[in-house]
């Protein structure tokens, strides 16, 4: 009778534990199948849908993220290959990549930034939509808890942006300036596009302007542990006073704005553009120029950085994929 009344219990324990696993596993598929669905998370009203400053606006110890630029699907046999059909094969075995790199991480960061030149196609052209597909359908590959966010940058808006040029991108990638909180930091996103080249958008660049100085308003009031700007066009690649270039922004401006991030109490600024590493110091805010997830122009090898923001500073380091690090110390 006990034997009886133990192998009864033992069954409908079996049959509870494989009832629980099942629902489990369905859970977790279903769960897994909703992020995949609901991946990308656009910035609205400028503003981005996971880091609020209501949840995000205090300092927890110090954390990390990762930054890239220029995945620009299309831009090797494009320009550097001059193909006369170019596809953009190897972009996406870079991005791949860069994405399996970022996904084998611990601890996992807490955004992957992209800043600018997500895909090669011009707004209007006839391989803007299977571009923008492939760059999707890439990043639904990106681990869920680790969200993209994207800076939008020449390629994406068009090197004279139009009121049309700009709709397209957000229709597909969202806002294209926006700030958002990590932990206590505050992170602002700009169109680096409205002080290159604003002259078809200039109602448009001064609502970014105004809003700017609104954020720049906030980031001065001291409450944040660090302030960034993320940002596709450097204001320089390598001195404050270098001369004007295709790859920064005009003297005239680039003075005055990096002053005024300065004064936000703005200490780093992490572009892309120029496919290579470079960067320099504005007094002591550093403008960091990251080389490019896709293709690259000065001898670099694709790959990311690592951003550690710790208590009094922030550290960065460039990696190639190959080279990345698996574990990430924090101390
Ligand atoms: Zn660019």
């Amino acid at each position: 009778m006990v034997s009886k009344l133990a192998i009864c219990f033992t069954i409908s324990c079996n049959q509870l534990l494989q009832d629980f696993l099942l629902s489990y596993r369905w859970c977790n598929f279903l769960t897994k199948v909703m992020a995949k669905e609901n991946f990308f998370r656009k910035a609205e009203n400028h503003s981005f849908p996971d880091f609020k400053k209501e949840n995000e606006g205090c300092w927890n110890g110090p954390f990390y993220f990762i930054q890239g630029a220029d995945t620009q699907l299309g831009l090797i046999e494009n320009y550097i290959e001059k193909k006369p059909n170019p596809g953009w094969e190897k972009e996406i075995k870079l991005t791949k990549a860069a994405i399996e790199a970022i996904n084998a991480m611990t601890p996992r960061p807490h955004f992957f930034v992209v800043c600018g030149d997500l895909i090669d196609a011009f707004p209007g052209t006839s391989l803007r939509k299977p571009q923008e597909e492939d760059f999707f359908r890439l990043f639904k590959e990106l681990h869920p808890d680790i969200p993209l966010v994207c800076v939008c940058g020449n390629h994406d808006v068009g090197n004279n942006p139009t009121h049309e040029s700009i709709q397209v991108y957000n229709n597909s990638f969202g806002d294209d300036y926006f700030t958002f909180y990590v932990g206590g930091v505050m992170f602002i996103v700009i169109n680096s596009q409205f002080f290159k080249a604003p002259e078809q958008v200039q109602d448009l660049a001064e609502e970014q302007e105004r809003w700017l100085e609104e954020q720049l308003a906030e980031a001065k009031s001291g409450k944040y542990k660090h302030v960034l700007v993320f940002q596709h066009i450097p204001w320089f690649i390598k001195k404050s006073d270098e001369e004007d270039s295709y790859f920064n922004i005009d003297s005239e401006i680039r003075e005055k704005m990096l002053q005024k991030l300065y004064d936000a109490n703005v200490r780093a600024v992490f572009c892309g553009h120029w496919h290579g590493n470079a960067g320099g110091f504005y007094k002591d805010l550093e403008v960091v120029v990251t080389s490019a997830v896709g293709g690259q122009l000065r001898g670099d090898k694709s790959g990311f950085r690592v951003v550690k923001l710790k208590d009094k500073c922030i550290k960065h380091e460039y990696y190639a994929f190959e080279d990345a690090p698996k574990n990430i110390s924090l101390d």
